[in-house]
C-alpha cells in the first residue's frame, strides 16, 4: 500500500457536516479524521482518487506528453490527463481530459494498466490511482489547448530515460512501452 504521511489527519480540522473539531481516531484499523462531536461522529474516509492517462503514439513510436504550466511539478513532463470527476466514466475522463489539454479528440484503444502515485496539493499529498488508455486521435492536432495548464506539447522517446517526468507513474507506463 501507498505509504503517506498522514498529513491530511492534520490538515482537516473541521466536520464538514456539522462544523465540530476533528480528531484523528481509529476506525477500523485505519486512522481517520473524525469528528468529535458525539452525536455527529462523522468520519471523513479518505481513498485513493481516481485519475486517466493517456498514451498516444506517433508511426515512430514517440509518445505524446504535456510541460506542464503549473504546481505541482511545473515545467516537468506529463501524460495527458487528470483527476476523475464525480460518477464520470473513465473512458469519458480519459476523452475530456486529452480534449480539455490537447484540443484533439481521441479514440480510446486499451486500458494497459493501473499505477498508484500520489499528488502534493495545497499541503495534503492525496493517493491517486492512475488508469492508463492507450489513444489515438481521430480528429485536431495537439497544441497547448489549455495555456494555463500547459505550456507546450512534447513528443517523447519513451526509450530515453532522461526525461524530467512529473509522475512516478508517468515513468511506470514508459516502462510498460519499453518491455512491450
Ligand atoms: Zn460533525
Amino acid at each position: 500500500m501507498l505509504k503517506l504521511d498522514g498529513d491530511f489527519l492534520k490538515v482537516y480540522k473541521f466536520c464538514p457536516k456539522c462544523g465540530g473539531t476533528m480528531k484523528p481516531k481509529e476506525q477500523r484499523g485505519e486512522v481517520m479524521p473524525t469528528c468529535t462531536n458525539q452525536i455527529c461522529g462523522f468520519i471523513f474516509w479518505q481513498n485513493s482518487n481516481p485519475c486517466v492517462v493517456t498514451i498516444i503514439q506517433d508511426a515512430r513510436g514517440l509518445v505524446l506528453m504535456t510541460k506542464r504550466g503549473i504546481e505541482p511539478d511545473k515545467g516537468k513532463l506529463d501524460l495527458p490527463g487528470g483527476f476523475m470527476k464525480l460518477g464520470e466514466h473513465p473512458l469519458d475522463a480519459a476523452r475530456r481530459e486529452t480534449r480539455e489539454e490537447l484540443g484533439v479528440e481521441v479514440e480510446i484503444i486499451d486500458l494497459v494498466g493501473v499505477e498508484m502515485d500520489s499528488y502534493f496539493y495545497q499541503e495534503i499529498s492525496e493517493a491517486t490511482l492512475v488508469l492508463g488508455f492507450t489513444a489515438r486521435i481521430v480528429k485536431g492536432r495537439p497544441y497547448p489547448a489549455d495555456p494555463h495548464e500547459i505550456t507546450s506539447v512534447v513528443w517523447v522517446d519513451p526509450n530515453n530515460r532522461q526525461h524530467d517526468l512529473a509522475f512516478t507513474n508517468n515513468e511506470k507506463f514508459l516502462k510498460r512501452l519499453r518491455d512491450t
